[in-house]
C-alpha cells in the first residue's frame, strides 16, 4: 500500500495543525537540537491523562509528569486519541505545563498558547491541555520546574493517531529557558508508520 509522507519545517515561533486519520503518524525532530515545542489536539485533557497513565503505569491513584512511550493522550471522556509511540532523546514529554504564553514575554511575542489556538482556529481559552516537548524536571514539596533542557542534534518523538484528530505543533518562542538554543523543528507526517 503506498504511503504518502509530507513535512514542514516550523521556525522558532511558529506552528501548524494537521489533521490524521487514525494509523497515522506524525514525527517531531529538532535537527540542530536546543529547540522544542508543545503539541495539542481540541478537548486534550491534561490532567486526566496524567491520571489514567498513573493507574496504568502505577496500579494506584498517582499522576504522571511524562508521557512516554506506550502511553496514550486522552479528551475529558478518556477517550485516547493520540499514542506516544517513541522518544528518541534523554529528555521526555511533559504533562504537566500548560505551554507558555503573550503575556509572560516582555516583548509580547506569541506563545506556543497563542501560536497553536491560531493554528487550529480557535480562541485560546478553548484549549484544555498541552505537551511539553522535550523536558526534564525538578520536583520539590511546593512545586515542579524545568531543570536544563539540553536537547541533542536530532531528537525526535514519534506520535500515533488513535482515531481522527488534528494535531497541532509549535516550535516554541521562549529563548530564555536553561539549555534552549533555538532553531527549526521539522515535523513529518504519514499514512501508516513513518520512517525512522
Ligand atoms: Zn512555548
Amino acid at each position: 500500500m503506498a504511503r504518502e509522507q509530507s513535512s514542514i519545517t516550523l521556525a522558532p515561533g511558529t506552528a501548524t495543525a494537521i489533521p490524521l486519520d487514525g494509523g497515522d503518524e506524525m514525527k517531531i525532530t529538532s535537527p540542530q537540537g536546543g529547540q522544542g515545542g508543545d503539541f495539542t489536539f481540541m478537548g486534550f485533557d491534561q490532567a486526566l491523562t496524567r491520571n489514567i497513565n498513573g493507574w496504568e503505569k502505577f496500579g494506584t491513584v498517582k499522576v504522571t509528569f511524562y508521557a512516554d512511550p506506550g502511553m496514550k493522550l486522552y479528551d475529558g471522556d478518556g477517550t485516547p486519541f493520540v499514542e506516544v509511540v517513541e522518544v528518541h532523546s534523554d529528555l521526555r514529554v511533559d504533562i504537566v505545563y500548560p505551554g507558555c504564553w503573550r503575556e509572560i514575554y516582555a516583548d509580547g511575542r506569541p506563545g506556543c498558547r497563542d501560536l497553536l489556538s491560531e493554528a487550529l482556529g480557535v480562541e485560546r481559552k478553548q484549549l484544555t491541555g498541552m505537551a511539553s516537548f522535550w523536558a526534564e524536571c525538578e520536583v520539590d514539596e511546593d512545586g515542579y520546574m524545568f531543570s536544563n533542557l539540553d536537547i541533542q542534534p536530532g531528537d525526535y518523538l514519534v506520535l500515533r493517531a488513535m482515531r481522527p484528530v488534528t494535531l497541532a505543533v509549535s516550535a516554541c518562542p521562549d529563548d530564555t529557558l536553561p539549555g534552549i538554543r533555538p532553531a527549526n523543528l521539522l515535523v513529518e507526517v504519514s499514512s501508516g508508520e513513518i520512517s525512522r
